[in-house]
């Protein structure tokens, strides 16, 4: 059996949707405390629905499709702030991941404008600190603007994002299907304005669109971290670009093989050599874990058993996580494993 990565050594998960990271059961029971009609009684029915499956055909639509009941069950300051308690405590629990940066879009959170926006974000926040107070973990929030949302909307997430970045607001995205409205070079000032407050910049490419976006993206939005990127490996001037500028890549490999981004794993073991040799560097990640089935350490254990990415590899891909991860500090203090006994002991010291 392939060796694995040691447990001991800590991981930042990068991309991670607050949509696609609740376990079912706690969605369902979120649903329940809320009275939301769901489109089954049945618990087993409702875990298919929203998770990724046999029988259904995979497919980039198909996989935005799951989100239709998690962002709806997600859509009020209760839900909200259960959610990102549970993801976080739930990753350190599983996975010893001390930093995950949760990436969700508030206005698929308020029903439309039904409900406050500043409400969600602040729950969001305080589901943040609660979890902190519980594990040794350093969290923070990603707002995704969306392709298909016109540009008056993005405008204002970002404001948001500004507005709360003293709260654990820590970087911005673009996500969403494919658009024909959407255009690279019409962000190019809010991304400006983003970065000019401190924000961390990351922008979804290279995944289902055209390979030539990922230049542009780079060109115009200066981006920090790229999500996915993997058609970047096929762009010889994309990667050169990317390389310069010190651009990290977040990898998701079980969602690409599901979304059919990436055909296989033979042609995965092809995208990580031309990385290794083009000296990208890139970050493992789930996408989301709950609709997914898939926690960050099996995805290095898959690389890993399939020889892809050896355990060295998997360590220099960790230390990545860390260093570029957009929560303060994280890269340079790794966050403390301090039992809660000898806790309680320094704190009777210092009083
Ligand atoms: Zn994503």
């Amino acid at each position: 059996m392939a060796r694995l990565l040691s447990r001991k050594i800590p991981l930042a998960e990068l991309h991670c949707h607050l949509g696609g990271a609740v376990t079912p059961a706690i969605m369902w029971s979120i649903a329940h405390s809320q009275g939301i009609k769901l489109p089954t009684r049945d618990y087993w029915e409702f875990r298919d629905t929203i998770t990724v499956s046999e029988k259904r055909a995979r497919s980039f639509d198909g996989y935005l499709q799951l989100f239709h009941w998690t962002e709806l069950i997600q859509s009020s300051p209760i839900a909200v702030e259960r959610a990102v308690y549970e993801v976080v405590g739930g990753a350190y629990r599983k996975n010893n991941v001390t930093t995950t940066e949760l990436r969700f879009n508030p206005m698929k959170r308020n029903r439309g404008g039904e409900q406050d926006l500043d409400h969600i974000i602040a729950a969001a926040t305080r589901g943040m600190d609660r979890a902190s107070l519980e594990y040794p973990v350093k969290p923070g929030l990603i707002f995704c603007l969306d392709r298909a949302f016109p540009y008056e909307l993005n405008e204002i997430i970002v404001e948001k994002a500004i507005a709360w970045r003293d709260r654990g607001v820590v970087g911005i995205d673009i996500a969403g299907p494919e658009s024909a409205t959407f255009r690279v070079a019409d962000y190019r000032r809010l991304y400006r304005r983003a970065r000019q407050f401190g924000l961390g910049l990351t922008v979804h490419t290279g995944e289902a669109g055209p390979v030539d976006e990922v230049a542009r993206v780079v060109e115009l939005l200066e981006p920090d971290r790229i999500g996915h990127g993997v058609k970047a490996a096929y762009d010889p001037r994309a990667m050169a670009m990317i390389r310069e500028r010190g651009i990290v890549l977040e990898i998701c490999p079980s969602s690409n093989l599901n979304t059919r981004v990436v055909s296989g794993w033979d042609e995965f073991r092809w995208i990580f050599d031309t990385f290794r040799r083009n000296e990208i560097r890139f970050t493992i990640n789930t996408d989301g874990p709950e609709m997914l089935k898939t926690y960050i350490r099996d995805e290095m254990a898959s690389l890993g058993r399939l020889a892809i990415l050896s355990v060295e590899d998997q360590e220099v891909v960790a230390a990545t996580s860390l260093a570029a991860s957009f929560v303060p500090n994280v890269s340079d203090v790794p966050p403390p494993r301090i039992e809660p006994a000898s806790r309680v002991v320094v704190e009777r010291e210092e009083a």
